[in-house]
């Protein structure tokens, strides 16, 4: 039984060695800026707004904070190219909106909403979703909002490496205080309904065209009123592979488990299948909260039915 009357919301900022978070005037800012974010959905959620609401609210402020991976902070593709992958789910009726491989949208998460309320699609990808992102006036941002100095020389280390990097894994010799975290939030509303929101610029050098977890439903993104609300981050691959978000949902639904014991079960599977890298927050349809991780660190943070406002690395 849904405990009807409580609110509780999560937000993410990303998994991975976070390095930087030593500095503590970095550790600060993230700290502030997801402590700020987390109480905004929750006065969304007091004034009586749906989980929906609250997560696409904390998801566009993750957006336009360039501490993070997603929106205005994204990384960039082998390309020297910003590509966007977000998705939004109801868990009241398992509506979901999703954007994949897109340039140039400032909130991502928001196309993704409208997706959801304004076509007969689930997901829309690339100059397809642009078309639609005018046809509903979504505004688009001149490049140079998405390109930073740092984007630049994150990418020139990857390519040094001749490989792939988590936002969050750059080595000592980046600066450090410059790295960026994919985004998610996850809510339970006073009604009792869940959703999920993850927003992402993805892996720096990830191949042109590459399509992260971010937006596919089952992968990165989870919500269904009947068992809970998942967010993840890390290599989209290895989420995508084992279902992850739909994996941690079917625990709860098929084992009777909780967030927390659903939580640790997937890390476990996540780990086990395909020694997965990553993290993933989850509140259940009880409104209990759980997070989980493989990596060094995830920055998150949460408020437990209605209770005080955690964050941390
Ligand atoms: N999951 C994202 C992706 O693979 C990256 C991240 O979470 O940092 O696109």
């Amino acid at each position: 039984m849904a405990r009807i009357g409580t609110y509780s919301i999560m937000v993410h900022g990303g998994a991975g060695a976070l390095n930087n978070v030593n500095d503590s005037r970095t550790a600060v800012r993230y700290l502030e800026s997801l402590r700020r974010i987390l109480e905004h959905g929750r006065d969304v959620l007091t004034l009586g707004g749906s989980a929906l609401q609250a997560v696409e609210a904390c998801a566009t402020l993750l957006e336009d904070d360039p501490l993070f991976n997603a929106g205005c902070g994204s990384v960039l593709n082998e390309a020297g190219k910003v590509e966007m992958d977000a998705a939004i789910m109801n868990g009241h009726d398992l509506s979901a909106g999703a954007v994949a491989g897109v340039s140039d949208i400032t909130n991502p998460i928001q196309l993704a909403r409208r997706v959801m309320s304004h076509s007969k699609h689930v997901m829309l990808v690339g100059e397809g979703a642009l078309r639609f992102a005018d046809s509903c006036e979504i505004p688009r941002a001149p490049k140079e909002y998405f390109f930073t100095p740092q984007r630049v020389a994150q990418l020139e280390e990857a390519r040094a490496k001749g490989s792939m990097i988590l936002d969050h894994d750059g080595t000592d010799e980046q600066s450090d205080d410059q790295k960026y975290g994919t985004i998610g939030a996850v809510a339970f509303d006073l009604q009792g309904n869940l959703a999920a929101a993850t927003s992402t610029g993805g892996i720096v050098n990830k191949r042109l065209g590459r399509v992260g977890d971010s937006p596919i439903l089952g992968a990165g993104v989870y919500a269904d009123n009947e068992t809970c609300a998942v967010s993840a981050t890390g290599y989209g691959e290895d989420f995508m592979r084992t279902v992850f978000a739909k994996t941690i949902s079917d625990y709860i639904a098929m084992q009777g488990m909780n967030a927390g014991t659903a939580t640790h079960a997937g890390i476990e599977y996540l780990q086990r299948r395909v020694h997965g890298r990553g993290g993933v927050i989850v509140v259940d349809r009880q409104g209990n909260c759980a997070s989980g991780f493989t990596t060094k660190r995830m920055i998150h943070g949460w408020i437990e039915h209605g209770g005080s406002t955690v964050v941390r690395f």
